[in-house]
């Protein structure tokens, strides 16, 4: 079994502050032991950080030892724009990629047709052959759009025909859905690793508030205790490094192809986790 394989994604910065405190926090992650296998920088909604996520990955790759991977989707581009983009990001020396759909800023309305994830891999695969590797998203809890499991599962199967590598899943809290779409994945034949995203809690209604908006599950217990610890920063931190840490231990005993972290640009509430899983 080869073994498991660990990431770490940052929100594209908007700001040179924000740039400077994503530099320093890569500089922290990438001291960790066993290293990391790669970063990644998110795209804004409609692509509305595109100068933030070039500037951060070509800067990171160029100071990173693990490959950095840019995230991206279509939002209000055409196909010349995205071609550019590609473009750049080989020129840079960039090998990754996470191809999404992504969504529309808020006020943008809808009367623009997102280009779905599948076509962008397609795309991707047209203009660069096999030059990036490409990670697409999964939903193990189902997207907020997706009706069925069966719907679930066939616009994921088209992402990986279309020529994605691998995929890394929303966040969740429920390891029994993660590793029910694993054995629904399998049973439609799709062998590509699917790496679970690990959010690490830290804010009771931030977490709410997203988890409502991107279809993660939170469950009661879960919503209740972090409830109660209102006014008590110190036992939800503690509380939400235990919940999530077992997560993670329970994820890589079932057979996790590794762990994804979504740090929020963010060291602490990673490494609290980091830390408890004793690697
Ligand atoms: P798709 O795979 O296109 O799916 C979207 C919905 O359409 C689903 O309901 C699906 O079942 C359905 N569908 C899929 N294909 C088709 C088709 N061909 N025809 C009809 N229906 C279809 N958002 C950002 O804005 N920036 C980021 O950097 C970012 N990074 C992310 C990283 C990860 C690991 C994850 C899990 C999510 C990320 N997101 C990001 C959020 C993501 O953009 C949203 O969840 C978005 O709503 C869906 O993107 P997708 O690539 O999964 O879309």
């Amino acid at each position: 079994m080869t073994s498991p394989q660990f990431s770490f994604e940052f929100s594209a910065p908007r700001t040179p502050e924000a740039l400077a405190k994503v530099i320093k926090i890569h500089a922290q992650l990438s001291e960790l032991q066993p290293p990391p296998d790669f970063f990644s920088v998110t795209y804004g909604a409609g692509g509305s950080t595109r100068e933030g996520t070039q500037q951060a990955v070509v800067d990171l790759n160029r100071l990173s030892k693990a490959p950095v991977a840019a995230h991206l989707s279509f939002g209000t581009d055409d196909e010349a724009a995205i071609a550019a983009l590609l473009h750049h990001y080989r020129q840079a020396g960039i090998r990754r990629l996470v191809a999404l759909r992504g969504d529309l800023p808020s006020g943008v309305g809808s009367s623009k047709q997102l280009v779905h994830a599948n076509e962008l891999v397609s795309f991707i695969r047209r203009e660069t052959g096999d030059h990036f590797h490409i990670a697409v998203a999964a939903y193990p809890e189902l997207h907020p759009e997706t009706n069925t499991v069966a719907d679930e599962i066939h616009h994921f199967k088209r992402k990986v025909e279309a020529g994605a590598d691998s995929a890394i899943t929303q966040y969740f809290y429920n390891a029994d859905a993660y590793f029910r779409y694993l054995d629904l994945c399998a049973a439609a034949g799709l062998d590509i690793p699917i790496i679970p995203g690990i959010m690490p809690i830290t804010n009771y209604k931030g977490l709410m508030r997203f988890s409502a908006i991107c279809g993660a599950e939170i469950p009661r217990w879960i919503d209740k205790t972090l409830a109660s610890y209102a006014d008590d920063q110190a036992s939800l931190a503690a509380f939400g490094k235990e919940v999530v840490t077992k997560l993670c231990e329970r994820l890589l005993a079932g057979g996790a192809p590794g762990l994804h972290f979504y740090t929020l640009n963010q060291a602490q509430p990673t490494l609290r986790v980091w830390e408890g899983l004793a690697l």
